[in-house]
């Protein structure tokens, strides 16, 4: 018997010791999954705040982080965004109220004067057109955007026509210069909004409280084609526009949705807007 029990005790401890390795091999696993995948864990959701560098390492601040996303927008990489990134909120507000979103507006519609003057040979039959965006390219929404986390909150399309309604939109100064020179120069200015019919004669006070007046034409976008994308009811309204023998120069948004599509401009410019996308 006893010939039986020792290698039965013998084989019990074998099978001890065989566990308690594998268990402590498991344990050593656990651990160093533990300690790898944890911190990659947490890479892959806060890097851009905590670890502050990219995916291959380079360390970057939080600004050349958001910088890099504003950029991004207007260079029309990222798109179809439906709110800012929380950790650019702060951001993209210090830069929409900046002196450098002001001078960079000021360079678009610099442009559009210097491809006026050198590149359009205008008729002066009153057919010469340009058309404008209304929308943070006329009048600003920054006001509405600081309550709104500069858009980091989604938007919430009857707040925002509550604060169309007021009427205390601000003109953008570079954009009523330009819209002013155009018009001493016989342009025929063409307004082709996305802001619906409901609120034409609230825009159109509006608009001529902060100095704008004197347009050929204001397009609002009436219920039948809401459904259709903005891009497309503009292409559409342009498409109006260029069969009543108008010849369109050039065309001022802060989104593509307004400048893109057939027929296109001769020229289009943007200026800048981080906080929304239109599609
Ligand atoms: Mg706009």
């Amino acid at each position: 018997m006893i010939g039986v029990v020792v290698p039965l005790n013998a084989i019990f401890s074998l099978h001890a010791v065989f566990v308690k390795k594998k268990m402590g091999k498991a344990l050593w696993w656990c651990l160093v999954f533990t300690c790898l995948l944890v911190p990659l864990a947490g890479a892959a959701a806060d890097w851009n705040i905590l670890k502050l560098q990219t995916h291959d390492g380079l360390k970057i601040s939080l600004k050349n982080y958001c910088e890099s996303w504003r950029m991004n927008v207007e260079l029309h990489n990222i798109r179809e965004f439906q709110v800012v990134p929380e950790e650019c909120i702060e951001y993209i507000g210090k830069y929409v109220t900046s002196t450098q979103y002001k001078v960079d507006s000021q360079r678009a519609t610099d442009e559009c004067l210097v491809y006026l003057s050198t590149s359009c040979n205008l008729k002066k039959d009153g057919l010469d057109a340009w058309i404008f965006d209304i929308d943070d390219t006329l009048l600003s929404t920054v006001p509405y955007y600081k309550n709104n986390q500069y858009g980091g909150r989604k938007l919430n399309v009857t707040s925002l026509e509550e604060w169309m309604k007021k009427g205390n939109a601000p003109a953008l100064d570079h954009s009523l210069k330009l819209y002013n020179e155009l018009k001493s120069r016989g342009v025929q200015i063409l307004l082709v909004t996305s802001r619906k019919e409901h609120l034409r004669s609230v825009t159109v006070d509006n608009l001529v409280k902060v100095g704008y007046y004197g347009w050929t034409k204001i397009v609002f976008r009436d219920p039948a084609n809401e459904l259709a994308s903005v891009q497309k009811y503009k292409s559409d309204a342009r498409k109006q526009i260029t069969n009543e023998g108008y010849r369109i120069w050039g065309i001022l948004g802060d989104q593509y949705s307004s400048i893109e599509g057939i027929p296109s401009p001769k020229r289009a410019f943007k200026l800048p807007n981080p906080m929304y996308y239109v599609a």
